[in-house]
């Protein structure tokens, strides 16, 4: 109820809107920035299991590629909407250029229910989205990856249908893919591993230890159960987790890898012994010193965000939290470090497969997560530092930075003819 109520493009055009104020960026240039550069609508049938033909709406939106090639991933869900696909190719444009690589921002989505389908239904669905989406993606012009309900199977079938059109093998076209098809190593647990980092990076910021921070993680996805293992490994007390199914909660702390194999088993985190079951509601305003939504947009609102009890918010989700919120929780005197820059680790190991897949040269995963940890903590110290010189707070300084690096090569380029 609360995801309809709000519009997750009016967020991302509002935090745009405060940083281009801030930076002082021409009239013009806040036009320019505050639209997508090309939107795709396609509407196309795919014949299911009982044979009928079902017809299903599909979007790719381009945000900016003044920087590089356009970059993002692809949602599949029932709530996917072409507002949604905006935002989130907006917030990878400045997502790309906060952790400063050459890629511009781009998202897709299909309006479906994976769960629902069948394997086959979902490689046909897929496959023929690829092919009305080809307009716009390929390697040099717009590269996809997972997002929501997305998998490395799902971008080698968008892989495999792109180098099908071609007559020859186009691994570039798509990054998170399987290992056996030019994938990269690391890259599956890499937007966990960057969450990981600038977590770890603000608790030492703050004083605190490791050992001492309780967690508690909204999704267990991708995303959320990687990222809860690994703060789990790395000392922290994990004490919440959830999936669509609900809540659980153990004071005392949940044995994070027990509860992934309970999922991996069960399909999901229902019925998990060793803790307390909690609605997702509930879950959010638990008592803890570490919060991270890794779920989806809208979770922390102006409704919940006074009665959040954690004094650090890392957002592994995109879009979490509303506007309202947001400075509710800054009111608070909560640290929040914002998706664009706690989230950016996938894309960056994204940008690392897609070079290796132009090089036909592939690095080892020690190399990769050296990599990645070097470009998340020298993005998290650029963020900072920008947010304590300007006084404002992490999400400003992140979009001064994004918005400052993207306005700067739109300006260069110049406005053709
Ligand atoms: P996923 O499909 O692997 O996992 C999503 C998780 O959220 C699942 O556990 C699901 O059960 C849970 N969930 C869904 N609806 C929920 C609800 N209403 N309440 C509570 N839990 C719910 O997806 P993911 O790839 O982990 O993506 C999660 C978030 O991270 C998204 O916002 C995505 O855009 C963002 N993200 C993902 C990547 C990536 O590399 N996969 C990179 C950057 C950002």
């Amino acid at each position: 109820m609360v995801i309809e109520m709000v519009n997750p493009y009016d967020v991302a055009v509002h935090q745009f809107d405060e940083a281009a104020e801030r930076l002082g960026l021409s009239q013009a240039m806040r036009a320019i920035l505050r639209k997508p550069k090309r939107e795709l609508i396609v509407n196309f049938p795919v014949r299911m299991d009982n044979g009928d033909v079902e017809m299903f709406t599909g979007y790719r939106v381009q945000h900016n590629i003044n920087r590089g090639p356009a970059k993002g991933g692809i949602r599949y869900s029932p709530a996917v909407s072409l507002d949604e696909v905006r935002a989130l190719a907006m917030w990878m444009t400045w997502k790309c250029a906060v952790v400063d690589i050459p890629f511009g921002g781009a998202k897709g989505g299909v309006i479906c229910d994976p769960h629902l389908m069948s394997s086959a239904e979902l490689e046909r669905m897929t496959r023929r989205y690829t092919t009305e989406i080809s307009l716009l993606i390929g390697p040099d012009s717009d590269i996809p990856a997972p997002d929501m309900n997305t998998n490395p199977q799902i971008m080698g079938w968008i892989m495999d249908t792109y180098s099908m059109h071609r007559g020859y093998s186009v691994p570039a076209v798509t990054t998170g893919k399987p290992l056996a098809i030019g994938g990269s190593e690391g890259r599956l647990e890499a937007t966990a591993r960057g969450v990981q980092v600038v977590t770890r990076e603000a608790i030492r910021d703050k004083g605190w230890q490791p050992e001492n921070c309780s967690v508690v993680v909204q999704g267990f996805g991708n995303v959320g159960g990687i990222a809860a293992r690994l703060l789990h490994e790395m000392g922290c007390k994990v004490v919440g987790i959830s999936d669509i199914s609900g809540g659980l909660y153990n004071p005392n702390g949940i044995d994070v890898p027990a509860a992934m194999r309970h999922s991996r088993r069960n399909g999901s985190l229902k019925g998990y012994a060793e803790a307390d079951a909690v609605s997702n509601t509930e879950l959010l305003e638990l008592p803890c010193d570490i919060l991270i939504p890794a779920a989806l947009e809208n979770q922390l609102t102006e409704r919940n965000a006074p009665r959040i009890k954690a004094r650090l918010i890392v957002e592994a989700a995109n879009g979490p939290t509303t506007n309202e919120a947001d400075a509710i929780l800054n009111d608070m005197g909560v640290t929040l470090i914002p998706d664009i820059l706690a989230n950016a680790g996938g894309v960056t190991v994204s940008y690392f497969e897609w070079v290796q897949d132009l090089q036909r040269f592939f690095w080892a995963e020690d190399e990769i997560n050296n990599r990645l940890e070097m470009i998340m903590k020298r993005s998290y110290k650029a963020v900072k530092t920008k947010a304590d010189e300007q006084e404002v707070n992490m999400r400003m300084g992140a979009y001064l930075l994004a918005v400052a690096r993207v306005a700067e090569a739109t300006e260069i380029r110049g406005v053709y003819p």
